[in-house]
């Protein structure tokens, strides 16, 4: 048995305890990493506040880093000691969408994500009072994570750890939906709607990927400030009329490419008005499950491409490695996205500053 310490929600708007767990025996292909790094990612708070519903009491955290301390006997593909960025999907590579080239959409793991267990459908975590539920195969709000091997993505030693576990989803998505989903073409004009990790990582992506124009909206000035650090030439600062001002910026047409970072259903609707014709437009953000959205005709017309992604067509596997080594480059500049480090036992205080929207991404680093 092996013991550490983790950060345990029990029910929704309850405080988070830190506290003792256990891991009685590592099975089939679990790798127990030695969390370095853990993003307090916006998807955690919504389950904090009551928004998301997860398989509760459970350790939270799914963008983490770390090293690997030991391996389960059908562990493969990564070695104790290798420095890691932990995923959250761990797509099968055999279901009816991994084989068709959608591995997002993993029905196994969808499955098992869904009811809070590992791909073999049990849990390795447990507290005093039982089991804990793991999220989304990660759970990095703690010392130790026991993940699937294929949820552990080997990447440079040199990657900084917080880099590291920013890489495993906020950034991941942001540079992704411009570069994958969006396939972006140098020398095109893209608008980023919405400056948090993943707006500000789309523009660090665009910047990456050659764009000519590239508009940053957000009502923060001090978001917009970081965009253009990043590598915005056009700063909007919301509020304004956002297609009109990408117009303003793009020779009249609309931008070739427009990522939506924001997640409200006026904001999508204006993102699809604020593309070119032809153009695309890549809605990242998300609101409630049944909420409404509108649109005026005319923003469907003249051939728009338009897709909804959650991780920007992201594949772990490929893009992990990618991202660090463009980092390790000096080529995708992405210190700047990380706004306040704590430790284990102040996660409820980091909770409330991402609650109260100062940060652009939260750590908690051991
Ligand atoms: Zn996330
Ligand atoms: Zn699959």
């Amino acid at each position: 048995v092996f013991h550490f310490q983790a950060a345990v929600l029990r029910a929704p708007r309850e405080t988070i305890s830190v506290e003792q767990i256990a891991v009685d025996e590592l099975r089939g292909d679990d790798v127990l990493v030695r969390i370095k790094a853990s993003g307090l990612c916006h998807t955690d708070l919504e389950v904090v506040d009551g928004s998301v519903d997860v398989p509760l009491p459970a350790v939270l955290g799914h963008e983490g880093s770390g090293v690997v301390e030991s391996l389960g006997p059908a562990a493969s593909g990564v070695n104790i000691g290798d420095h890691v960025v932990l995923s959250w999907k761990p797509s099968c590579g055999h279901c009816f969408y991994c084989v068709r080239g959608q591995p997002i959409l993993c029905e196994p793991t969808s499955q098992a994500a869904t009811a809070g267990t590992l791909l073999d459908g049990s849990r390795r975590l447990l507290a005093h009072d039982g089991p804990l539920n793991h999220f989304g195969f990660v759970s990095s709000h703690a010392e130790f994570a026991v993940v699937p091997a294929r949820s552990a993505i080997v990447v440079p030693a040199a990657l900084p750890p917080e880099i590291g576990a920013l890489i495993g989803c906020g950034v991941a998505t942001g540079v992704s939906a411009v570069i994958r989903t969006g396939e972006l073409e140098p020398d095109s004009n893209v608008a980023v709607i919405g400056c948090g990790v993943v707006g500000l990582s789309a523009i660090a992506g665009a910047r990456l990927a050659g764009a000519n124009v590239i508009v940053a909206v957000d009502p923060n000035s001090t978001r917009l400030a970081l965009a253009e650090g990043l590598g915005a030439t056009v700063l909007v600062q919301a509020g304004d009329e956002i297609p009109t001002a990408v117009r303003n910026a793009t020779a009249g047409r609309g931008a070739d490419l427009v990522i939506e970072a924001v997640g409200r259903s006026d904001v999508f609707s204006q993102a699809i008005e604020a593309a070119r014709p032809g153009g695309k437009v890549v809605l990242l953000g998300k609101v409630a499950a049944d909420a409404r959205i509108s649109l005026p005709w005319s923003a469907l017309m003249g051939e728009r491409q338009i897709r909804r992604s959650s991780y920007g067509g992201a594949r772990p596997l490929r893009d992990f490695p990618f991202l660090a080594q463009m980092y390790l480059a000096g080529r995708l500049d992405l210190d700047s996205l990380i706004t306040s480090r704590h430790r284990l036992d102040g996660i409820n205080q980091a909770f409330d500053s991402v609650r109260a929207g100062t940060e652009i991404r939260a750590v908690v680093t051991h």
